[in-house]
């Protein structure tokens, strides 16, 4: 008794003499109707780039699961400071944890911001996740026992939402934590905003759990997504972390410095912690201090890390104002 509308994908394959096996013009039609899928327009044509591209991606997939089987990703720390005064020696409050990958035969690290979204896509984001949290696990625990110091900083480690979905992630925290015999309290998680997208029952129970256990959250890049007023009241969140890109064009566009503005005082409203990423220069980090933001990240302070040189800033922790 309903009327239904369908729509179609199309992916078109203009096959000539060089296919000489029927399952490779439907390979390629396959290829083509995945692009055609996030075209307005609805159909496309398939191009020889498509399968290269798609090999390219087949192999980076297949090193990056031998990396996480080989233990040859990194993490790399990045101080999260105090903004109390615009010199690179302020005080450090904690660190993000941010992954790295030196795939083989490159001589340089590949951006996460490449990777993770293939990983996301396959099957490997939880086990990257897991990998990740385990190390900054370990990481953390050393650090306790090895420091003399009273004070020794949170780490705030991203995870994916894909991940945050999987029904096992719960039971993997706990028994990581309880492994490695770190404090909830020593942890922050960064989400990104596109979580509350669709469902959110069951992110906010998790959410809920972790908070519960003393594990405090953070939305990343916050400013770009998609969180609504309602939901960010609601959400059992700690921290908004301002993303690098309003920070970033904030003295050549008016605009972004008052979005900045507002987001402080959103925070301060809703009695969240604000952080400010991607600051790069004084003159930016100084204009933070005066609209109020207590936290920042970002090159003018330090570059991430590897865990050694990161150890050895840890005289200038302080527990958060
Ligand atoms: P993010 O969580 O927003 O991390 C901040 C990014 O900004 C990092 O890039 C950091 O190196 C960079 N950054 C920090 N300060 C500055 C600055 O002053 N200027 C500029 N231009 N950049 C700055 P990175 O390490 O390449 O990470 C990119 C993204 O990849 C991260 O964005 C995060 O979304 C994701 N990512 C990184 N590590 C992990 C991880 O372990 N798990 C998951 N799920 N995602 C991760
Ligand atoms: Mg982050
Ligand atoms: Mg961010």
């Amino acid at each position: 008794d309903h009327e239904i509308t369908m729509g179609a994908y199309v992916g078109v394959v203009l096959a000539d003499s060089s296919y000489c096996h029927a399952e490779h013009v439907l390979r390629d039609t396959s290829l083509a109707l995945i692009q055609a899928k996030q075209k307005p327009e609805g159909w496309c044509v398939f191009q020889p780039e498509m399968h290269r591209r798609a090999l390219h991606r087949l192999t980076l997939e297949s090193q990056l699961r031998q990396a996480l089987r080989q233990q040859q990703l990194q993490i790399f720390y990045q101080p999260i400071v105090a903004l109390t005064s615009v010199s690179a020696a302020v005080p450090i409050v904690g660190y993000e944890a941010l992954v790295r990958w030196q795939p083989e035969g490159r001589s340089d690290f590949m951006s996460p911001a490449d990777f993770i979204p293939l990983a996301e896509e396959s099957d490997l984001i939880s086990q990257l996740g897991n990998w990740v949290f385990r190390r900054v696990c370990e990481q953390l625990s050393q650090w306790h026992q090895t420091s003399s110091l009273k004070q020794v900083p949170f780490v705030s480690v991203n995870f994916s939402a894909r991940h945050l979905q999987d029904e096992q992630f719960l039971q993997q925290i706990d028994t990581v934590l309880k492994q490695t015999q770190v404090q909830p309290s020593w942890l922050k998680f960064e989400i990104t905003e596109n979580l509350l997208i669709g469902d959110t029952q069951p992110v906010f129970k998790t959410l809920a759990q972790l908070r519960q256990w003393g594990i405090q959250i953070s939305i990343d890049d916050f400013g770009t997504g998609y969180s609504s007023l309602r939901y960010l009241k609601q959400l059992p969140v700690d921290t908004l972390k301002i993303d690098r890109a309003f920070i970033k064009d904030m003295k050549s566009d008016r605009n972004n410095l008052k979005i900045v503005e507002a987001i402080v005082q959103l925070a301060q409203i809703l009695d969240l912690d604000v952080v400010a990423e991607g600051i790069e220069t004084k003159w930016q980090a100084q204009q933070l201090i005066e609209l109020g933001c207590r936290y920042g990240q970002g090159y003018l302070f330090s570059q991430p890390l590897d865990s050694s040189a990161a150890w050895s800033l840890l005289d200038r922790v302080v527990e958060e104002p």
